[in-house]
């Protein structure tokens, strides 16, 4: 579990802010839910078999004897949520998105941690591939808007309830034929969850899987038929994508679209995003049948990505308030003032010497600066330097005349 300080919070609060906006632009809204859910939850909801409930959860009994928690995922929440409030009565349709920690223990290395964060996007209440195509767009926008080009998009279809269970036959079979020489635990996988073999580490089981039958040769007309629309749709908006048939969501409610960003510049964790359908999974949770697609991304190994890219965020003050032991008072009711007028205003508060609130003031990258001495107090002036052109001169004191002469100087400068 990380501490993020600064300046590498800079770098997440700008990520946040960028997320909140294109999801505005996109006219998705926000939904909070707590990070401690009943351990049943995900247990029904992200399934028994896969590794986040067998392995991952942090879950204890609480002091009421409860079997609670910590979330390892956001899409089980916000499915929950919304049963339990009878959203969908109102909002046949629904477009949220979430921000925040998930828990999962795992081995933590580089892009992988058991505190982390997820930017998540859900769309409810659309069956046609439109809505797959809009939740794609909304992670390809944001790409583009970092400037991120080494990340691809890998597209696949994992079928329904009418396509799986045959090819689940079909993939078994396979499977008890090369079994031997399958690691010792995924075995007991092959009848419960006989897919995952597409998702094991192991390089022999690697290479073993490229032979094994893929569902999307094996997908029903209807599925199909919506995977057609999905790359149409991604065609039309000019969004490039891979098929790759060996996706495989680690979690069990997904059906038809499966889909993953994927970065070369991460190493071995290089999946920034991964999303998909998941028609079944309101009902499931006792809510009326909902379509639905979304996915869930990565905040640090999107950071990571920016920082490998040499990313960073300026975070200069922008005016210095400098005094003497005399001019005190004043200077800090100049201060106190420009920062209600909106200005990012840094004032020594140990009462260190002129020349030394100087260095201060370019230390902390103020543009100008403002100096009160006793001979300015005197004369009802101010001195106003301009710390990138070196120079300076006396003003007014009044608010006014200081506000309209520092946004002088801190125009032109952020105009050069
Ligand atoms: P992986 O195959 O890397 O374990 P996953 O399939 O378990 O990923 P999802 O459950 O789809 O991941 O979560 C969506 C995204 O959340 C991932 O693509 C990844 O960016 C991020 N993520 C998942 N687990 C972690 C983790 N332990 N630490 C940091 N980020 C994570
Ligand atoms: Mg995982």
């Amino acid at each position: 579990m990380n501490d993020i300080l600064p300046p590498e919070i800079h770098i997440w609060q700008t990520l946040e802010q960028s997320l909140r906006f294109i999801c505005t632009r996109f006219g998705f809204e926000e939904i909070r839910t707590p990070v401690l859910e009943q351990t049943a939850l995900f247990k029904r909801g992200v399934g028994e078999d896969t590794d986040i409930v067998e392995k991952e959860m942090y879950s204890f009994t609480d002091k009421g004897g409860e079997n609670i928690s910590l979330r390892p995922e956001g899409t089980a929440s916000v499915v929950r949520s919304l049963v339990e409030n009878s959203w969908f009565r109102a909002n046949p349709v629904t477009k949220l998105y979430y921000i925040g920690p998930m828990y999962r223990y795992e081995r933590p290395q580089k892009g992988r941690f058991r505190q982390f964060n997820q930017f998540g996007i859900e769309l409810l209440g659309v069956q046609d591939s439109t809505a797959d195509v809009e939740v794609i767009a909304l992670m390809d926008m944001l790409l583009q808007m970092f400037k991120l080009e080494n990340v691809e998009l890998h597209l696949s279809s994992i079928g329904c309830d009418v396509c799986r269970p045959p090819y689940k036959k079909i993939l078994i079979k396979e499977l008890e034929k090369i079994k031997d020489q399958l690691p010792q635990d995924f075995l007991p996988r092959i009848q419960t969850n006989p897919q995952r073999v597409f998702d094991l580490k192991d390089e022999n089981a690697k290479k073993l899987s490229e032979n094994l039958p893929v569902l999307m040769d094996h997908l029903c007309p209807e599925c199909a038929n919506h995977f057609d629309g999905v790359k149409k749709g991604l065609t039309v908006l000019q969004i490039p994508f891979v098929i790759d048939p060996k996706i495989v969501r680690g979690l069990d409610y997904y059906t038809k679209t499966a889909f993953e960003f994927v970065s070369s510049d991460l190493g071995a964790q290089s999946t920034v995003c991964g999303g998909g359908r998941y028609d079944k999974l309101v009902e499931q949770f006792g809510g009326p049948a909902t379509p639905a697609v979304g996915f869930g991304m990565g905040l640090e190994r999107f950071v990571l990505i920016l920082q490998e890219k040499g990313y960073n965020v300026p975070t200069n003050m922008e005016v210095s308030v400098v005094y003497d032991e005399a001019a005190k008072d004043t200077a800090f009711t100049l201060s106190h003032s420009l920062r209600a007028h909106g200005f990012k205003v840094d004032i020594d508060l140990q009462s260190k010497n002129i020349k030394n609130q100087l260095k201060r003031a370019d230390k902390v990258g103020s543009l100008a600066s403002i100096v009160i001495g006793s001979q300015e107090l005197g004369s009802n002036t101010v001195m106003l330097k301009d710390m990138k052109a070196h120079d300076q001169k006396a003003i007014p004191a009044d608010i006014k005349t200081v506000i309209e002469e520092l946004n002088q100087i801190l125009r032109r400068i952020k105009r050069d």
